[in-house]
């Protein structure tokens, strides 16, 4: 504005120029309540504080003119008068501010369109809601080759971390129940496990969860389209829903989160006869012996649960387990799962699956390769396919729209989760370099959500982010394994402090000691910054999730000798870490 620009002037331009303009005094409490309402709700606003200018009367004035209104705050959105303080907070209860403000300059059909409705898809579509956006989600779940379908939330909700999770519990209580004759519970030495109703159990929550994720959609005025998408162009998708209805819809902006499925390896036999965690978590009868292949979290998580529910459990392992995590632990949690009833068969891969029986379940003949050559064989009832996941960004017309995919199939893009054309954007799973964890697909939803339409700046950092795999032992990490950290710093320049520990209590029912671990990365020349924090242990989820902050914080070594332990947890291992790996001395736990 130049500087000899008449009140009028300014007012005017200010108003044209930023999309909510309040025109305010520093020290006005209403000014303030308001400022407070626009900063909680993410929205950006442009303030003049009219008792800290020159000219400040004369503007007023000119408000006075345009507005018909003396006091302040004074408030326009998108060019247009709103008013007060009164009027602000009415059109905020009657749930018109936020559309008024994110007014949409375009004809489309909706302002955002998600494709998905999984953790990154209902987490961007809400948010945007929130902010005043009209949005649509599609979400629709293509049945398994077993026909094992499910409702509304996507992988976390329906066949992943939840059901999961539940049955993880399911038997860490089976692990429990023995330690309980310890405790004097007279629990009888045979106690059986009904599969069907825990199995029950899970899919009455989840289908609380199904239900609730609707309502939320509903309440916030978001159309979800129970229905398949496919761009047609830039700007347009086909939906088809389940009886085959097609429907075109338009979209100014579009947010790819369509997630993965499991990949099935091309042997033959395989999609007829073998599982995958798609249809694990709902299957009606119990699984009986059972073959996972695969090495990482879903084939050793499972793996674990099935073993502490009682079935006979084996694990095909092509190389090594867990790959990229630190290795010393992965191979701990290997040996504890060996210790209690999971067989592993080292260095093999299956090459083809026969039914032998049919049934529930049926009986299958597994072939496999060794990598000397050799061929083995082995029957089981069930045969678990985790060989990894596949994103689904094929058949969606990415290609006829020019969207870019790396060679895994996954969508490229910068750092604002922007593909390469630029409305259209991805988020969770299906991302190029990001990490296949809910959490990390929610903020990245929210987050992009904020940028679109509120006033947010920030990035999703995918680094330091906190893991657990729910093996029978947890494993927590959060930041650098050790091969990695020797490998970015030079194995000299890395103190690696170390210590076995027993859970309190573990002592009573007398399990075995010492097989849970503590484990700190620490960086020399970086006054001992921690890199690398990794727990082997009960609840290490619970553990890592709060010690992950330190490393956000670039904690040090000292910052953990610093903090003082809660007593007696298992957590406070952390806090008296004195051990270091270059040392060799002994880390057995000595007592309390
Ligand atoms: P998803 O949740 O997969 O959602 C994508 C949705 O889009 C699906 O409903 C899909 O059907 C739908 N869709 C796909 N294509 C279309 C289309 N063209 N039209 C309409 N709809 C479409 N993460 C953790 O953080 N902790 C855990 O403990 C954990 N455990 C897991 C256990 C297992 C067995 C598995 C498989 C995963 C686990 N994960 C875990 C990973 C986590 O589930 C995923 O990272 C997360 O669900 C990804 O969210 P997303 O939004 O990217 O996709
Ligand atoms: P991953 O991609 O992590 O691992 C695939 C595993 O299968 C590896 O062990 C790999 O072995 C093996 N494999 C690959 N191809 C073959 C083959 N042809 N024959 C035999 N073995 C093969 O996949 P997951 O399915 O375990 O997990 C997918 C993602 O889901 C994870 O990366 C994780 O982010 C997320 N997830 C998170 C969980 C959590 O937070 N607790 C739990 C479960 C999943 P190799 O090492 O030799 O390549």
């Amino acid at each position: 504005i130049s500087s000899g620009a008449s009140a009028a002037d300014i007012v005017a331009q200010n108003i044209q120029e930023n999309k909510v303009m309040m025109f305010s005094k520093s020290y006005c409490p209403f000014c303030l309540k308001v400022k407070d309402l626009f900063k909680s709700l993410n929205v950006a606003y442009t303030t003049l504080e009219l008792d800290l200018m020159e000219n400040g009367p004369e503007i007023q004035e000119a408000l006075v003119e345009k507005s018909g209104l003396r006091t302040v705050p004074n408030v326009f959105v998108n060019g247009e008068h709103l008013g007060g303080a009164d009027k602000v907070f009415e059109t905020q209860k009657n749930g018109e501010l936020m559309p008024l403000i994110n007014k949409s300059d375009h004809n489309y059909d909706y302002d955002m369109i998600v494709i998905g409705g999984g953790s990154g898809g209902l987490a961007a579509s809400k948010e945007a809601a929130n902010l005043g956006a009209k949005v649509a989600v599609c979400d629709f779940v293509t049945p398994t080759p077993k026909g094992t379908t499910w409702g509304l939330g996507g992988t976390c909700v329906n066949v992943g971390c939840i059901p999961k999770k539940l049955m993880h519990q399911a038997a860490i209580l089976g692990h429990e129940l023995k330690d309980s004759r310890e405790y004097g519970w007279a629990t009888p030495e045979s106690v059986s496990h009904d599969w069907s109703k825990m199995v029950e159990g899970i899919q009455n929550h989840i289908g609380s969860l199904n239900w609730g994720y609707r309502v939320a959609l509903r309440d916030k005025k978001i159309n979800y389209l129970n229905a398949y998408a496919t761009f047609t162009d830039p700007h347009t998708l086909k939906t088809v829903d389940r009886r085959g209805k097609e429907k075109i819809i338009t979209a100014d902006k579009f947010v790819l989160a369509t997630g993965g499925r499991p990949r099935y390896p091309d042997i033959p036999g395989v999609k007829e006869h073998c599982i995958t965690s798609d249809d694990i978590f709902s299957l009606p009868y119990p699984p009986g012996k059972t073959l996972l292949v695969g090495a990482s979290y879903i084939a050793l998580e499972c793996a674990g649960f099935l073993a502490g529910l009682g079935y006979d459990t084996t694990v095909m392992v092509r190389s090594i387990l867990l790959r990229g995590f630190d290795q010393q632990i992965a191979e701990r949690i290997g040996t504890y799962m060996e210790q209690n009833g999971v067989k592993f068969i080292r260095g093999a891969v299956p090459t083809s699956v026969e039914q032998i029986e049919e049934g529930s379940p049926g009986k299958y003949k597994v072939t496999a390769k060794t990598t000397d050559g050799e061929e083995i064989t082995d029957e089981y009832n069930t045969i678990v396919m985790a060989i990894g996941r596949d994103p689904c960004t094929g058949g969606i017309g990415l290609d006829t729209i020019n969207v870019e995919l790396a060679k895994s199939g996954k969508v490229v893009v910068n750092s604002a989760e922007q593909s390469s054309i630029p409305h259209i954007y991805a988020v969770g799973d299906i991302i190029e370099g990001g990490l296949e964890l809910t959490p990390v697909a929610i903020q990245a939803g929210k987050l992009l959500a904020r940028r679109l339409y509120g006033n947010g700046t920030l990035l999703t950092d995918y680094v330091n982010v906190p893991t657990t795999v729910f093996t029978p032992l947890e494993y927590g990490s959060c930041g650098l394994s050790e091969e990695v950290a020797i490998e970015k710093y030079g194995e000299d320049d890395i103190e690696v402090y170390h210590s076995n520990y027993i859970p309190l209590e573990h002592t009573v029912p007398h399990r075995p000691e010492n097989e849970c671990y503590a484990k700190l990365i620490c960086v020399k020349s970086l006054n001992e910054k921690v890199v690398g924090f990794h727990v082997l242990g009960p609840n290490a989820g619970e553990i890592t999730q709060g010690f992950s902050i330190g490393l956000k914080l670039n904690a040090t070594k000292a910052d953990f000798d610093n903090l003082i332990g809660i007593h007696p947890t298992t957590a406070e291992v952390f806090t008296t870490l004195g051990v270091t790996k270059r040392s060799g001395k002994d880390v057995n736990a000595q007592g309390c």
